[in-house]
């Protein structure tokens, strides 16, 4: 299929572009990597009359990750993303998160801000900013503000930007060393979104015999990634023997709020919700530790 008639504008500034951004008469929308709004617009899902590209405006292409923080700005290609973090080493969850999205072709386009705005509740990258305690900056014409990742994924599809305002970039708290990780998810084929998966950090104390803070996030399995704080409460203080795995387990299974689709049926998606979480709870202990 072909999209309904459109204007189209590359501008070269910022502001210039959160200037056309900000006509409430106009259906405008940014495009980025286009690898999600291409298809919508080809299905006709969506039609906006103005497209704004990002591709021309250099300062959107910040990615810094020498200080503490991993800044990543709208124009950063997961591709992009990837190797840096390749070569640096930190943030590994994240780049083991991008070599689960589609394929290199997709990645090579596809940008981290794209991903998050657009919020598959099936994708990872909105997963993995909550699971990482990100921080969203968003700018419109009116001035920027900060938005943490907890708040932002509203609902299927949906985010917390408000008409006229672009996600400019996306800043990932720094990498403690020592902290063990995991991501799990299941596709149907690689590189296909995922059907359901599951990401936890987990940092040992001072004695490295117990869990000092443990993060879990679920997604594929409710309308966005969701945060489970429990889990940290469940494993602070010891090491997550078989009890409290399963109590983290038993806890997923009764927190999530999945769908049937045509992928997959709630059930599968509740049990595997569940499976997957005490999997990355474990391995995520495991590698905790400089282990
Ligand atoms: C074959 C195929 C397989 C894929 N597999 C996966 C997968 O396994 N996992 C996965 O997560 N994704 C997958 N994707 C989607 C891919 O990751 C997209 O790149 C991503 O979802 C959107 O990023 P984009 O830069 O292409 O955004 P675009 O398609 O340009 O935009 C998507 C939406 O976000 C808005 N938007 C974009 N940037 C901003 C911004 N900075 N601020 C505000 N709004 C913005 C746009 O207006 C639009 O509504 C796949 C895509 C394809 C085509």
């Amino acid at each position: 299929m072909k999209p309904a008639q459109f204007d189209y504008q590359a501008p070269e500034r910022l502001d210039e572009l959160l200037e056309l951004l900000a006509d409430e008469l106009t259906d405008v929308r940014v495009i980025a990597g286009g690898q999600s709004l291409v298809p919508m617009m080809n299905f006709r899902l969506a039609a906006p009359e103005l497209l704004l590209d990002l591709r021309r405006i250099d300062e959107l292409e910040r990615l810094e990750l020498g200080g503490g923080e991993l800044v990543v700005g709208a124009r950063v290609t997961q591709a992009r993303l990837l190797r840096e973090l390749e070569r640096d080493g930190r943030w590994p969850v994240l780049a083991e998160a991008i070599r689960h999205i589609g394929h290199p072709q997709i990645r090579s386009r596809g940008t981290v801000c794209g991903s998050l705005a657009h919020h598959d509740p099936t994708a990872e990258l909105p997963a993995l900013a909550v699971a990482l305690g990100a921080r969203m900056t968003a700018r419109s014409s009116a001035g920027t503000r900060q938005i943490p990742a907890e708040e932002f994924f509203t609902s299927y599809y949906e985010n917390a930007l408000a008409p006229g305002e672009l996600l400019s970039e996306v800043a990932f708290p720094a990498w403690p060393a020592g902290r063990g990780w995991s991501f799990q998810e299941i596709a149907r084929r690689r590189g296909d979104f995922a059907l359901v998966g599951a990401v936890a950090t987990v940092d040992r104390d001072g004695s490295g015999a117990a869990v000092a803070a443990a993060r879990l996030v679920v997604f594929g399995a409710a309308e966005r990634p969701l945060l489970l704080d429990e889990v940290d409460e469940l494993l602070r203080g010891a090491a997550p023997d078989a009890e409290r795995v399963e109590a983290v387990q038993r806890l997923v299974a009764e927190t999530v709020t999945p769908v049937d689709d045509a992928h997959a049926g709630a059930d599968y998606r509740r049990a595997n919700a569940a499976r997957l979480a005490a999997a990355a709870v474990e391995r995520a202990w495991e590698r905790s530790g400089g282990v």
